[in-house]
């Protein structure tokens, strides 16, 4: 071999600056109008790594030992910014008194044991190893909830990145502090976990644009099958993943069944206690429908108050059950300003070799509905093909 590589550390600082900037920069411009919180602290902890290289920079080029103290504070934060902005991601609180220990016993530390980049370098990579540790477990068990699995994949291996970048930075310090007393030098030992650490970086960055990616489209298939006033699958969802799932159950040979359900009298709730009342009433039935809902594959709201519950594997018997312990707990938990009861018809019907779609089913289910009604209401037909 005649040269030897020399990985030269200025030209990566810089390199890594640089990407700071431009990473702050573009996540802060692609969500510029809608920034949700948790974008604008994982901003705030990208502002931070960049006034952390500043300040080691500035530092070294005026021999400014004192500066070395705020360089420890930052490399933390900006770790910190990261934790609450994963604590925002994932709805689980954290005290914001924790946001400000490491940075702060990074700082203290510094202080303490010396004022040089050197044991900077020794200090922050310690408490950065507890931090990244915190964020991957974070990640691990929260993570899932919060965003894609692919996406909490990638922030996890982000991390853990990060974690083996900081451990190793640790390691060089603890080991050979001699050989790395300048972290400028071109040492294997200096110049991997600094590799390491930007690596993360651009990972945890990654992932956290994944991230944000996820949280929009999921606003956004709110907004295209959710029903505001009751949470429930709207019509649209209904007639989708319905479909879907009648396919299925046909194909394999379950049963499927459908119940309509109709409240009773509601244009009178309108016009006796007004609109908002009867918006409270159709917000009320749609909860005690989620609570039973782990018994239906799909609750939808399919018109004004009208709602159709899909079971797939169950018969229109096991359908009609359900229907009447919902019953129950609507008659018993939601009622009127004063003291009535609300109460519901409901239609029922099974699919059969007959039904070619979905609409077949619903037609079936319509009609009993309409003989419920009929019927004086308050209770529950099952069409006459499937009983
Ligand atoms: P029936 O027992 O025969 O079902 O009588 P009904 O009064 O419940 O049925 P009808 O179809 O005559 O009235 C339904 C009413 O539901 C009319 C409409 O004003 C009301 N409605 C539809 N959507 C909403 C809504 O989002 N909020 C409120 N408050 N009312 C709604
Ligand atoms: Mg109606
Ligand atoms: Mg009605």
């Amino acid at each position: 071999m005649g040269e030897t590589f020399v990985l030269d550390m200025g030209t990566l600082i810089i390199a890594r600056i640089i990407t700071f900037v431009m990473f702050a920069a573009g996540i802060t411009i692609m969500t510029l109008r809608r920034s949700r919180p948790e974008t604008v602290l994982f901003c705030w902890g990208l502002l931070c790594g960049i006034c952390a290289w500043v300040t080691a920079m500035f530092s070294r080029a005026t021999g400014n030992d004192w500066v070395i103290i705020a360089y420890a504070g930052f490399v933390s934060a900006n770790v910190s910014f990261q934790w609450a902005a994963l604590s925002t991601l994932t709805e689980r609180r954290v005290k914001r008194v924790w946001f400000f220990i490491p940075p702060a016993v990074s700082m203290v530390l510094v202080a303490i044991i010396g004022r040089d980049i050197s044991t900077a370098a020794f200090v922050t990579s310690a408490v950065l190893c507890v931090q990244y540790a915190v964020l991957a477990w974070f990640i691990v068990t929260l993570g899932p909830t919060a965003v894609q699995t692919r996406t909490s994949i990638l922030m996890a291996l982000a991390y853990a990145v990060a974690f083996v970048a900081a451990a190793g930075r640790f390691a060089g310090e603890f080991l050979w502090p001699d050989l790395i007393a300048n972290p400028m030098a071109p040492v294997p030992a200096v110049t991997l976990p600094f590799l390491g650490a930007y690596i993360g970086t651009i990972l945890i960055t990654l992932s956290w644009v994944a991230a944000l990616k996820d949280r929009a489209e999921d606003a956004l298939a709110n907004l295209a099958f959710r029903d505001e006033l009751t949470g429930l699958a709207n019509r649209r969802r209904f007639y989708a993943l319905g479909e879907r799932l009648f396919a299925s159950a046909q194909r394999d040979g379950r049963n499927f069944s459908l119940i309509l359900l109709d409240i009773d009298h509601f244009k009178s709730v309108n016009d006796r206690f007004g609109h908002e009342e009867g918006d409270r009433v159709l917000a009320s039935v749609a909860r005690n429908v989620q609570k039973l809902a782990p018994e239906a594959e799909l609750s939808a709201r399919v018109g004004g108050e009208e709602f159709c519950l899909v079971f797939p594997g169950t018969d229109a018997v096991g359908a009609q059950r359900y229907s009447e312990r919902l019953r129950d707990l609507v008659a018993s938990s939601v009622t009127l300003p004063n003291g009535e009861a609300v109460r519901f018809s409901a239609g029922i019907a099974q699919a059969s070799d007959e039904d070619a779609v979905l609409a077949d089913v619903y037609r079936r289910a319509d009609k009993a509905l309409y003989a419920a009604k009929a019927d004086g209401r308050d209770c529950a037909v099952i069409s006459r093909v499937a009983a």
